[in-house]
């Protein structure tokens, strides 16, 4: 992976070598069909490439004719997104197979031309949420997707995270709870190597911008396990962070946990959805879309 741009860049673009780009120009896009490793690569846009003067050359400088000083290239900001969202990615805890997977690779049909019900919607409430978060809109919920297994829900919080890193260009974290719990507890260890870690993992994981809690169960789980889970949800929402869960239970199932504080939290961060078949649908009125994340 190549270094780092550095982190000093807007203010030292002069404001005529800035590149203004089209509302669905990005500045980059994804290829999938380039050879590297298991996937494709991150390309810049033919706009951000025609204004590029460094030839794509480290440190990406060109010297400004009329300060006759070293200045960043136009193309630079968008050299820097494109690391960040390579390194986010990798470092997002997204199995390797299905890294940059986007909405595009979230088939709406099934082999034999039927289309997959929960598909078409499952998109537009991914392209609201999209909306939602560039209008800045304040209280944008994630979601509690619950359903028996084999339906979609982690490969669809797969493609939801890749998405929003890739687009906002923020870091997102997918976890399993019960394996971050086993985790958290070996920083209890002694001389385990993350010793003395817990904090900062807690840390990480409620400031995170975007988090998929997957596979959330809690039948087995220890009151330890349950303060810890409180907080956790506590914090991403007073920090007014994106969370989503996928799990196999109903909602009602966490009534118990934590005084009923996780369950309260939940309703109050989540659109609650329920996964039928192949269907998509928000728990208590069938008929209604469950698109307008507010
Ligand atoms: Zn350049």
């Amino acid at each position: 992976m190549p270094t780092e741009p550095n982190r000093a860049m807007n203010n030292s673009i002069p404001q005529t070598h800035r590149i203004i780009l089209p509302p669905n120009d990005l500045g980059y896009s994804y290829d999938p069909h380039v050879e590297a490793g298991l996937h494709g690569a991150i390309k810049l846009s033919p706009k951000v490439l025609r204004h590029c003067q460094c030839g794509g050359k480290s440190p990406f400088m060109i010297i400004d004719p009329l300060r006759g000083e070293p200045v960043w290239c136009p193309c630079y900001p968008f050299r820097r997104k494109k690391y960040r969202i390579d390194k986010y990615i990798q470092k997002s805890g997204i199995p390797a197979p299905f890294r940059f997977k986007f909405a595009r690779d979230f088939k709406e049909q099934y082999d034999d031309g039927q289309p997959i019900p929960g598909a078409r919607l499952l998109k537009s409430y991914f392209s609201t949420l999209v909306d939602n978060i560039n209008s800045k809109k304040t209280s944008i919920k994630g979601f509690y997707l619950w359903g028996a297994p084999g339906r979609g829900k982690t490969f669809f919080a797969y493609i939801l995270l890749n998405e929003l890193i890739f687009r906002f260009v923020r870091s997102g974290k997918f976890i399993a709870l019960s394996k971050s719990f086993h985790e958290l507890r070996h920083t209890f260890d002694e001389g385990s190597e993350t010793q003395g870690q817990a904090m900062p993992m807690i840390e990480m994981l409620s400031n995170v911008p975007f988090l998929v809690i997957d596979d959330f169960g809690v039948q087995r789980n220890t009151e330890w396990e349950m303060e810890i889970l409180y907080n956790l949800i506590d914090a991403r929402y007073a920090n007014r962070r994106l969370t989503f869960v996928t799990t196999n239970q109903k909602v009602d199932d966490l009534k118990d946990l934590a005084q009923g504080r996780i369950y309260s939290r939940l309703l109050e961060m989540s659109h609650i959805i329920h996964v039928t078949g192949h269907d998509f649908r928000e728990l208590g009125n069938p008929e209604a879309k469950w698109i307008e994340p507010r």
